[in-house]
């Protein structure tokens, strides 16, 4: 693991940027990014191009500015990926996890080494949820498996980390949009709507309950989606599935654009944290899937992760296609190479 507590950019001077590209320096990588005047594109330190003229390089605190600036990022150092925040947050995701009772802000902060409030935003900004939130959807996925594997209620709801069962059905009702005993006898009272849309990857089953999508998969119709939620009331989409469906497409054709969209998936907490990695990798960017495991902290559990990988209910949205064999072929995908490989092109990478 990176030494979180490095110097910032702001403790730098141009000259030891320079010598940490000279040196080509991979602690460095994610503290400060280095712009070529004459080509338009940064790099991180360990970048293995050629180095250019001192006079032809400028030191920027980070991509971001880099990009307000003008410049693009270099295609092969990808100096968007690795950082010293996404490697936090990593780190972040393993201490809440690993946590028997839901940890405070400060400690978590305290764990990656930021100031709380400073790390609070960067922690929203890489997962799109709150140190809280996230611990809370964790306890709720160990709570659907703990039912799944038929524990009684109350039971689960302790070995879940809650301390009460009235805050295990709150959280519940919020994040599943079902109750405990609803998950248990296979979503009975839960409401799914679903369509099946045409892309240019294919037919696509979108389907989703109140709290969001909880289903997306290519060649699949009604029949696989009795199959997950035996005991759900299917019902073909309203006008507000089709509006999801629609943006669902939209991801498909361009799969590197932005998206919020609400989910409502359920698995364990070990998925759900393989899951929120595939979620923090950049379109047009790809990771082996022993940096999954490594970045949920379980680097031994490589195959583990590979499987998760592949079990994940909502295909592009949680982008397993940016997964590969550790020799960067393209390894597996739950729809068809072809789609894997198209996917990858649609958004550059690959
Ligand atoms: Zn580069």
């Amino acid at each position: 693991m990176t030494d979180l507590s490095a110097p910032t950019p702001m403790a730098m001077d141009d000259d030891a940027c320079w010598d940490a590209f000279q040196r080509r320096d991979r602690g460095m990588d994610g503290l400060f990014v280095g712009a070529v005047l004459t080509t338009g594109i940064y790099c991180k330190p360990s970048c293995a191009a050629r180095r250019p003229l001192r006079e032809n390089m400028i030191f920027l605190p980070g991509p971001e500015a880099a990009r307000e600036a003008g410049f693009r990022a270099c295609l092969r150092c990808r100096p968007d990926g690795v950082g010293r925040d996404r490697l936090a947050v990593e780190a972040a995701k393993a201490f809440i996890a690993a946590a028997e009772t839901p940890p405070s802000l400060e400690d978590i902060a305290a764990h990656a080494g930021y100031a709380p409030h400073h790390f609070h935003r960067l922690f929203k900004r890489e997962t799109g949820l709150t140190p809280a939130a996230y611990g809370r959807s964790l306890r709720t996925q160990r709570l659907k498996s703990a039912l799944e594997e038929g524990e009684s209620v109350t039971n689960a709801i302790y070995e879940a980390g809650y301390n009460a069962p009235s805050r295990a059905y709150a959280d519940a009702q919020r994040h599943l949009g079902m109750s405990p005993s609803a998950w248990k006898d296979g979503g009975r009272g839960v409401t799914i709507g679903y369509a099946v849309v045409g892309s240019s990857l294919g037919p696509v089953l979108v389907a989703a309950t109140a709290k969001g999508l909880c289903r997306i998969s290519f060649d699949e119709d009604e029949s696989a989606l009795r199959r997950r939620f035996p005991k759900a009331e299917l019902v073909p989409g309203d006008a507000a599935l089709a509006g999801l469906a629609a943006q669902v497409v939209r991801l498909i054709e361009d799969p590197a654009a932005p998206v919020d969209l609400p989910l409502d998936i359920c698995g364990t907490a070990f998925q759900q944290a393989v899951w929120a990695a595939l979620r923090a990798i950049p379109a047009g960017e790809t990771r082996s899937y022993g940096e999954i495991a490594a970045a949920i902290g379980r680097p031994g559990a490589v195959r583990a992760a590979g499987t998760a990988c592949g079990d994940n209910g909502l295909a592009v949205l949680i982008p397993c296609h940016r997964v590969l064999r550790s020799d960067g072929s393209l390894g597996g995908y739950a729809y068809g190479l072809e789609r894997k490989k198209a996917l990858l092109e649609r958004e550059g990478g690959g």
